[in-house]
């Protein structure tokens, strides 16, 4: 399931839990807003809860109600993406990669998936180096 990020209601401090509580709405289609509690421990590639932001993409695994896993899909811009992301080793290539980029079918910045790279949420091509 994924979500687009309306409104962060409440970040959950020392005596709330270690929670974020968001207001989301069903990622591309819309549809009516939900409110979603998140488990710290539940992000799975984010550095901090609180770095979550509107108009961020997330992916869901519900387990009921529960959200099991939340992963960090897109964001509206490049330096909240690179700020929220946890780092992930980046292996040596030959030749220079994309790493994230703008898809401009999402209207998002996401990571780029696969060689070649390709927008992690659709799947449309990422830009070419030269
Ligand atoms: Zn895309």
């Amino acid at each position: 399931m994924r979500v687009i990020i309306r409104e962060v209601l409440n970040v959950g401090g020392f005596f709330a839990g270690e929670t974020v509580t968001l207001a989301v709405q069903s990622w591309p289609d819309g549809g009516p807003e939900q409110t979603l509690t998140i488990d710290d421990a539940a992000l799975t590639n984010v550095i901090a809860r609180h770095l979550l932001a509107p108009g961020m993409v997330l992916e869901l695994v519900l387990s009921g109600d529960r959200v099991e896993h939340a992963s960090l899909l897109a964001a509206p811009d490049y330096t909240s993406l690179q700020m929220a992301l946890r780092p992930q080793p980046i292996e040596p290539t030959p030749v220079p990669r994309v790493l994230s980029f703008r898809c401009r079918t999402c209207n998002l910045w996401t990571s780029a998936v696969g060689d070649p790279p390709v927008c992690g949420l659709c799947g449309a091509s990422a830009p070419r180096l030269s």
